[in-house]
Parts: C-alpha cells; sequence; structure tokens
C-alpha cells in the first residue's frame, strides 16, 4: 500500500508520550541538532499532562543515579533538578526478623544514590520542553491502528489523520496498540498482589532515607519527598493482597496510619496524614522479543515491573538511550532508519540487561514475599552479611543505582 496524499511522513514516529516516549522524543530532538541533520520525528500521545493522565499521575518515582546521568546527557535532567529529591540512604528490612541492611551514598563516594520526583510535575515539565523542540505534536491524539510495509509503517489516528514513519518507537504501554495490531506475544505472570499508593506526611525530618521493608503482608517502600507547608513527607508504595488493598484503600484515614505504622515501625518517624489513596494491580508483563517490522518497544510496552524495586523507568530508560544510539548510528552510516539491521541490534543490545533485570525483581518479590522458613533464614542471614561486608554491597548497590559499569565501595 502506498501514502495517500493525505499522509504525513516521518522519520521516527513515537506512540505514547509518558515518561518514556517523551524523553525519548527530547533526546532524539538533540541527536538531530548534535549531528546537524534533519529528523523528522512524530509523537503522538492520547493526554495531555494534568488531570486523569495514565503516565504522569500522583505516583513518585525513584530516579536512580545512573539514570540521572543519562537523562543529564540527554540535557533533560538540569531542567527537572528543582523537582527532585535527593536519596542519601537506603535502609532495607524484614519486618518481624533480624535481617536489615543499608545503602548509603557517601560509601560509594556520591552526592546521592537517586531522586525521588512527582510524575504529575515532571509531565508538565516535559511537554513544556517538547513544544520548544522540532517534534511534531499530536496531543490529544490517539493511534486506533497500524500496518507495516516495505518502506514504511502506516499509523491511523483517531481524528481521520494519517502518519508513515520509517521506523515506529512503541512507548505506548501495557496495554499497547501497537502490540495488539501486530499480535506480538506477551508473557505475564500475576502476582496477586496490589499497590497502594499514597502520600504520607511524618512528624519529623526523613533526612533523604529512603526504606524498604518486606512486611507478612507484602513489600512496602517508603521514599522521601519535598515538604509541603512545612510537613515533610514520603511516598508510599505499599504491595498487598488484593483483599486487604480494598480495605486499606477504603478504611478511614486514622485506621490506615495505624495499620501502616504497624507495620512499618516507627524507623521514619510518625505517620500522621495520608492523601489521595491509589491502587495498581501487580503484574509483571514482558514481550519476549521487543521488536517488530519497523518497529520497537521501550519502557512499559516492552516490559511492565512490579514497582517495589523501583526498577521501571530506569529500565525504560535504558531501553530508549539504546534506541538513542541506533538511531545515531544508523544516521552516520546512511542505514535506513527502521531496517532489520537497526531493530536486530536493539534487540540484542536490550536483550541481557531485560532479562536479568526482570528476573531479579522477580526475585526479589518472590523471596521477600514467602514465609517459608529456610527462605526467611536466608534472606536475613543475606541483609546482615550485606550490612557486616560492606564490598558485598556493591552489585546490590549497582542495580540500586542503575550503573552497568563497576563502581567500588570505600
Ligand atoms: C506504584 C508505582 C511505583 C513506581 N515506582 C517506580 C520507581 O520508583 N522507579 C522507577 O524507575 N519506576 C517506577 N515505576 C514504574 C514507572 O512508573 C514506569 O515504568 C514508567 O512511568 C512507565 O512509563 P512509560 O512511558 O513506559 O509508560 P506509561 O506510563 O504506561 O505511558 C504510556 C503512554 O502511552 C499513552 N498511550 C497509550 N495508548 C495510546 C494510544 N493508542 N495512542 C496514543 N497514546 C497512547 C498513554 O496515554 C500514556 O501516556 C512505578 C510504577 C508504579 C505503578
Amino acid at each position: 500500500m502506498t501514502a495517500s496524499q493525505t499522509t504525513v511522513d516521518f522519520d521516527i514516529a513515537i506512540v505514547g508520550g509518558a515518561m518514556a516516549g517523551a524523553t525519548l522524543a527530547l533526546g532524539l530532538a538533540k541527536l538531530a541538532q548534535e549531528l546537524k541533520r534533519p529528523l523528522k520525528v512524530a509523537l503522538i500521545e492520547a493526554s495531555r499532562p494534568g488531570g486523569q493522565h495514565p503516565g504522569f499521575d500522583a505516583r513518585s518515582i525513584a530516579i536512580a543515579q545512573g539514570s540521572i546521568f543519562e537523562l543529564t546527557r540527554l540535557g533533560i535532567w538540569p531542567k527537572l533538578a528543582h523537582l527532585g529529591t535527593p536519596i542519601g540512604n537506603i535502609h532495607v528490612s524484614d519486618r518481624g526478623h533480624f535481617g536489615m541492611t543499608t545503602l548509603n551514598a557517601s560509601d560509594f563516594h556520591l552526592p546521592y544514590l537517586g531522586q525521588v520526583v512527582e510524575l504529575e510535575r515532571v509531565g508538565a515539565a516535559l511537554f513544556e520542553l517538547l513544544e520548544k523542540q522540532q517534534i511534531s505534536l499530536y496531543c490529544p491524539a490517539k493511534l486506533v491502528s497500524i500496518r507495516a510495509n516495505i518502506d514504511a509503517n502506516y499509523l491511523l489516528l483517531d481524528d481521520g489523520r494519517e502518519l508513515s514513519a520509517k521506523l515506529v518507537v512503541a512507548a505506548d504501554g501495557l496495554n499497547s496498540v501497537v502490540r495488539r495490531d501486530f499480535a506480538l506475544p506477551l508473557e505475564q505472570v500475576d502476582f496477586e498482589q496490589v499497590a497502594v499508593v499514597a502520600n504520607i506526611g511524618i512528624d519529623k525530618p526523613h533526612g533523604q532515607w529512603a526504606y524498604e521493608r518486606f512486611t507478612d503482608s507484602g513489600p512496602l517502600a517508603l521514599l522521601p519527598m519535598t515538604n509541603v507547608d512545612g510537613q515533610a513527607r514520603m511516598s508510599l508504595v505499599w504491595a498487598l493482597s488484593p483483599a486487604m488493598a480494598q480495605q486499606m484503600l477504603t478504611c478511614s484515614k486514622s485506621t490506615f496510619l495505624a495499620s501502616l505504622q504497624q507495620a512499618f515501625g516507627y524507623r521514619a518517624g510518625q505517620f500522621i496524614e495520608v492523601g489521595e489513596r491509589h491502587a495498581y494491580p501487580l503484574k509483571l508483563s514482558s514481550m519476549p522479543r521487543p521488536i517488530y517490522q519497523r518497529t520497537l518497544f521501550i519502557g512499559n510496552a516492552a516490559q511492565t515491573l512490579h514497582p517495589i524495586a523501583g526498577q521501571g523507568f530506569n529500565l525504560g530508560l535504558r531501553d530508549l538511550v539504546c534506541v538513542i544510539d541506533a538511531v545515531r548510528g544508523a544516521l552516520l552510516a546512511g542505514d535506513d532508519l527502521g531496517g532489520a539491521k537497526l531493530t536486530h541490534h536493539y534487540l540484542a543490545q536490550r536483550s541481557q540487561d531485560r532479562a536479568s533485570t526482570i528476573n531479579n525483581v522477580e526475585f526479589l518479590v518472590r523471596g521477600f514475599s514467602n514465609q517459608h522458613w529456610p527462605l526467611v533464614a536466608g534472606r536475613n542471614i543475606g541483609l546482615r552479611l550485606l550490612s557486616w561486608c560492606p564490598p558485598l554491597k556493591t552489585p546490590i548497590a549497582r542495580q540500586a543505582m542503575g550503573w552497568k559499569s563497576p563502581i567500588t565501595s570505600a
């Protein structure tokens, strides 16, 4: 099929403009400036930031130190830095058992281990940056169907417009229309858990500590946030059974705060306020092959992880950095942007990092949700060993910080 009169042609079309898609669009705009090459990029996103946005919602996420480094290289972090709260220390513990360990930025001669950002505010900032770039922003606009062809792929939007692109990057999340239309398989593991997410007010400064606590009811993470009206705040992700989550979503504020305090203890102080509570069903979803003809999948469209390890966007960022590197290579070599060389290069480059991150997160969730005594003993001895023997922390710190190259502890 050939392009109709009204089809607008692009080099690259990105479907989905949340964390992964918007960051990629900005990265490609910077690449075109660096190489002084024209690159026609379209970004198609169903919703503008603000309101009920599926990607830029009430969540806060931890961006690892290695990811901040990449975002800085892309020229994006300097524009977002004012929105971040640094994580200076991480405390990991197993409720009711002796195991605990800490990671401290100073042990690794780093200013911080990561930064916490509120997605709603980041979304608004990213869109402001996008509007200043040479990017064709189709928003609000929904991709309704896509078809692959030899020279380009064709994308039909809900307002009837049609685009063609030599390369399509699907960043359209877990329910990707691109994946659906190409009938590509998705592997799923249901953890039978629901994440309850809320901002928590505490009665003392958080001192840039982040906490990860494994409890009988499920893993719980608290991330440091900015103060509001002098009130210290932390962002909570609490993975619970669906029934328990339902209770925690509907109970009174005081019952919620008392239950959280009982599960977590007083290490972070007293929990005195809770904001709006939101629920996210937890599944691990991943595409065995996140490529198709002239198409690459990144971020949540390629894999959606359990949030407890804070790896989802960090992994998605590594996907999109790989796309930018592959596009740079193709432009410099004069190759077809959506050719099999580029798509297979992406597949090969991403397979090991994706597989190991997915396996580590699954191991962590299953290992720490299990009350079988040999596992409980094993993980507690492991946590103790980590706190007695700092060099053992390095692989864990590397994962937490999103580093791929070796670093050494003091
Ligand atoms: C509770 C929770 C806590 C988390 N904490 C962390 C953390 O600490 N650290 C971390 O790294 N990660 C964390 N994550 C994961 C992280 O939030 C996600 O990995 C990241 O936000 C995914 O971004 P994305 O752009 O890939 O996908 P999504 O956010 O799913 O965005 C997909 C976008 O595509 C758009 N779209 C979908 N279909 C269409 C269509 N047909 N046409 C046009 N647009 C379309 C949607 O509107 C949406 O904007 C957490 C996740 C959860 C749920």
